[in-house]
């Protein structure tokens, strides 16, 4: 988990909708609200949610997808 943060951090923080266009290889946010809880829809670990920057993030400690 202090791992993705670190490689989040560095990408530009929790916001990764302009990444999806405009910077190929950042975090894909594929995860939200409404998959916490659920499967990972890649790999089927439970997707978590984490308090970050004043927000929440959500992710997958399987396969690390945002
Ligand atoms: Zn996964």
């Amino acid at each position: 988990m202090k791992q993705v943060l670190t490689d989040m951090a560095q990408k530009g923080g929790r916001d990764t909708e302009r990444d999806l266009f405009w910077q190929p290889g950042g975090y894909v946010k594929v995860l939200s609200r409404k998959t916490a809880g659920q499967p990972c829809p890649a790999c089927g670990t439970v997707i978590r949610k984490e308090a970050y920057l004043g927000g929440s993030i959500y992710y997958c400690a399987g396969c690390q997808a945002i």
